[in-house]
């Protein structure tokens, strides 16, 4: 019988890629939260809305609501039929992402499409708050963490692959300030639920971490 998984963390700790390799390996749904957030965010920064407002940002996804379809198992989000999946990527969405993540509006919007999706089950869901809020009874939970030096080095050998300018100092420097930002908002904070597994993978490789998380699901 299939069930939902829960993977939180901080900022770039691997959650995506490792919850991919999970889900591809059960046959299941992987959905990246974070996608959602950086959508409105990508949304508030093309109209010069006010970040502070969230008003404001709501009555755009009004407009452009967010909508997740797969294609050989890649999740595609869209605002309105605009595909942003490239475009929600940028240092400029990243820089600003938390913010619009601490308004409750905004958080309970997302929260619903996430609800929606879990109705039927087999589901990695990663994020924030997916096992503290979203699927509080996620059959299995796992917290991700590693030091912020090993996550920003990863992320600037990602980006360097992926032949985009890479800085490593201001890579860390994104990284502290969302964290910080995500750990200390009033709604649905990042904190590890009382029932979750916690991973720490700064010594260990994706594939190691993805067969830990697999053993996990089948005890
Ligand atoms: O996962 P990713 O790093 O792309 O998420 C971008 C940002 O979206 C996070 O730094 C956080 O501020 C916000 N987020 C959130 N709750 C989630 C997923 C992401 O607040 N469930």
């Amino acid at each position: 019988e299939k069930i939902n998984i829960a993977i939180d963390g901080p900022a770039a700790a691997g959650k995506s890629t490792v919850a991919k390799k999970v889900a591809e390996a059960l046959h299941y749904t992987y959905i990246d939260t974070g996608a959602m957030y950086r959508a409105a965010t990508y949304l508030a920064l093309k109209n010069n809305a006010n970040l502070d407002d969230e008003r404001e940002i709501l009555a755009l996804l009004k407009q452009a609501p967010i909508t997740l379809s797969y294609t050989d198992q890649a999740q595609h989000i869209f605002l309105g039929d605009v595909d942003v999946t490239d475009a929600i990527r940028t240092d400029h969405v990243s820089n600003n992402v938390s913010l619009v993540a601490t308004h409750k509006g905004v958080r309970r919007e997302m929260v619903k499409i996430q609800r929606e999706m879990i109705k039927q089950a087999g589901v990695v869901m990663d994020g924030r708050d997916i096992g503290t809020h979203v699927i509080t009874d996620a059959a299995v939970k796992i917290f991700m963490i590693a030091s912020v030096d090993e996550r920003a080095e990863r992320r600037y050998k990602e980006n360097v692959a992926k032949g985009y300018e890479a800085n490593l100092e201001a890579i860390k420097a994104d990284i502290r300030q969302r964290d910080k930002i995500d750990q200390e908002r009033e709604v649905s904070p990042l904190v590890k639920a009382t029932d979750a597994i916690e991973l720490d993978t700064t010594s260990q490789s994706i594939d190691e971490v993805t067969r830990e998380i697999l053993a996990i699901i089948k005890e």
